[in-house]
């Protein structure tokens, strides 16, 4: 993969792809610029070195040339945390000089999801060089993504590259013993990570939703529990691979909603009552999973062990997440709501990597090729 040391920038316009696609309150205002903080150290690198910035970037998923899908707030944060002006070009038919402008969101485009090879050429012609550090897209095959990366000079930006380099370790190289802490909603969205670390992980610890299709195949009663029903044959295979590496919860706090307030309980055992939906994982279960954790040489955790965002359900998220920050292990951490558990826990220091790219950090671990870092090598 090409990098920044390969790129000749100085005096040339370098159209740079950032990922800026933040949070946004109701309001329209940022509620965590992370992304925009992460891709500061190549615009900082790039200007230092004499060029000029054209950003692209996409927000959300418009239909349309929707207002509240525009880069406009995060134009100024931007300007804001870069110290200098930051012009917003309005669409492709009125982007203006200047050291440091940005295109209004890609996604307007209507050909920029479709890879549409006529709108990367408009916009090649607006730069001399392309760099790419929007690791959060790189799993995507877009026009500002890959297909523009073909038509001019093009490398990796110092976030992309770090990115590639810790996930791509973890896959090659690991330190071992080797650990990943898969949990969240879904097994189905985390079942392609879960076979990579069958192959490859001396132990995988199994939290959150997703640990219910695995005891519903193991025929446990799983009561009111969110339990993804396509979820449940490809767990029995995970199961049926018989790996002595996969460990399930083995008590659960439970609650009868999904709410702050309701009644919680301690269940001793997996199997969940009607009536009541497992929440989080039981202190036995989060105390072994600290143990395994603190003893490792690589963590990879990706989704939370429980709902988390309900004060009664967070201890097992918390105790895994304090695990990994004092571990000596090299820690890596990936997934959204994995990444705003660590910050509310005032964790995220504290673990030698957060991934910037949930669906991309997974999509690498799979071994499956990205699209936006291909064409960069
Ligand atoms: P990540 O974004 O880190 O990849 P996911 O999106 O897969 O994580 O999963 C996070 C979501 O899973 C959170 O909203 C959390 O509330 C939910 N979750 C975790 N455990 C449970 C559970 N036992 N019951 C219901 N929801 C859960
Ligand atoms: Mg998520």
């Amino acid at each position: 993969m090409r990098t920044l040391e390969d790129l000749d920038v100085d005096g040339r316009r370098v159209l740079v792809r950032v990922d800026f696609n933040v949070p946004l309150d109701e309001d329209g205002n940022i509620t965590d610029d992370a992304r925009i903080r992460a891709a500061l150290p190549t615009l900082t690198e790039l200007r230092e070195r004499g060029a000029r910035l054209l950003l692209a970037a996409h927000l959300g998923r418009p239909k349309d040339r929707e207002p509240e899908f525009s880069l406009r707030p995060t134009a100024e944060r931007l300007s804001d945390l870069l110290g200098a002006e930051v012009t917003l070009a309005e669409d492709l038919d009125h982007v203006p000089d200047g050291d440091v402008v940005m295109l209004e969101n890609v996604r307007y485009e209507a050909g920029e999801t479709k890879n549409d090879p006529e709108l990367a050429k408009r916009y090649a012609a607006f730069a001399d060089a392309y760099v790419n550090d929007a690791f959060g897209a790189a799993h995507r095959a877009h026009a500002s993504t890959e297909a523009v990366a073909h038509l001019l000079p093009s490398a990796a930006g110092r976030l992309l590259e770090r990115e590639v380099a810790t996930l791509r370790g973890i896959l090659e190289d690991p330190k071992r013993p080797l650990v990943a802490v898969v949990g969240g909603a879904k097994v189905t969205d985390k079942i392609g990570v879960l076979d990579a670390f069958l192959q490859r992980a001396d132990a995988i610890l199994i939290g959150g939703a997703m640990c219910f299709p695995f005891f519903k195949a193991q025929g446990h009663e799983v009561g009111d529990s969110l339990c993804e029903q396509e979820g449940v044959d490809p767990a029995r295979k995970v199961l049926d691979a018989g790996s002595d590496k996969l460990r399930l919860p083995v008590d659960l706090v439970a609650g009868q909603e999904f709410d702050a307030g309701t009644p919680v309980r301690e269940i001793d055992g997996v199997d969940v009552p009607d009536g009541w939906m497992g929440l989080d994982i039981g202190p036995s279960t989060a105390g072994r999973y600290a143990e395994s954790v603190k003893s490792a040489g690589t963590v990879f955790w990706n989704g939370p062990m429980g709902a988390f965002e309900l004060e009664p359900f967070a201890a097992g998220t918390r105790a895994v997440a304090e695990a990994i920050a004092v571990s000596e292990a090299t820690t890596v951490v990936g997934g959204g709501d994995s990444a705003a558990a660590l910050a509310e826990f005032g964790l995220v220091d504290r673990v030698d990597h957060v991934s910037t790219g949930g669906g991309a950090a997974l999509e690498l671990l799979e071994g499956k090729p990205l699209p936006g870092v291909e064409a960069l090598s």
